[in-house]
């Protein structure tokens, strides 16, 4: 039974989601400030963490980033602000997805499965292939490290997994929704925002490394990575 942190300082919430994640057979554990929850995380690191961006004492992205500077686990980030720059603050910090208030019950479960099943089933998949190259790129899958010639490019889990996959098919037209799918592992509404956020940043990343425009769009298809044009 897998164990969730939530970090959230509204009580309601708090209680909705707690009975949501019951009912789903989650155990749940809770702390409605940073100070609190980041004592929680330290006494017993949980297997997921739901965290609130807007928290009373210290703003859920320093959190996020103290939490990532010591923790593996996943994180999902709960916002209610619709703000891309957020988001994508957010995940450049270390958190591995998001999910904008008010949720539906149906979206946040899947997510929390989606993140849950990321971290467990990763490695297995990848266990007899560790280094996948493209050009001077090299994705090192034990490690979850990517980088590009000498210079280290720092990604989050669902980046790296992202760029695993366009790498794996380098050259080829991806679909978006094959593309959504296959990342995030869920086949629930198709979130097309959360893709754009996505490849943005991993996109941002690259060219910071490369100098190349290695992700290309595909207008009303996809996307498609190369490192040769
Ligand atoms: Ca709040």
């Amino acid at each position: 039974m897998s164990e969730i942190l939530i970090i959230e300082d509204d009580p309601f919430l708090i209680t909705s989601v707690r009975q949501l994640l019951e009912a789903n057979s989650f155990t749940v554990r809770e702390a409605s400030s940073a100070k609190d929850g980041y004592a929680a995380v330290a006494e017993k690191a949980p297997d997921l963490l739901l965290l609130d961006l807007g928290l009373p004492d210290e703003d859920g992205v320093s959190l996020c980033r103290r939490i990532r500077m010591k923790w593996k686990f996943p994180i999902l980030m709960l916002t209610s602000r619709t703000d891309l720059l957020d988001k994508i603050i957010g995940l450049e910090v270390g958190a591995d997805d998001y999910v904008t208030k008010p949720f539906e019950s149906r979206e946040l479960i899947a997510r929390i499965r989606a993140c849950l099943r990321r971290t467990t089933e990763y490695k297995p998949e990848d266990e007899d292939k560790e280094v996948v190259r493209s050009g001077e790129l090299t994705l090192d899958l034990r490690q979850r490290q990517a980088s590009f010639g000498d210079t280290k490019i720092v990604l989050t889990a669902l980046e790296f997994r992202l760029l695993h996959y366009l790498v794996v098919n380098a050259g080829r037209v991806l679909e978006r929704e094959q593309l959504f799918e296959t990342v995030w592992g869920y086949d629930d509404e198709f979130n097309s925002n959360s893709l754009d956020v996505f490849v943005y940043r991993l996109r941002t990343k690259l060219e910071r490394a490369s100098g190349k425009k290695a992700i290309q769009t595909v207008r009303g298809f996809g996307y498609r990575f190369s490192l040769d044009d």
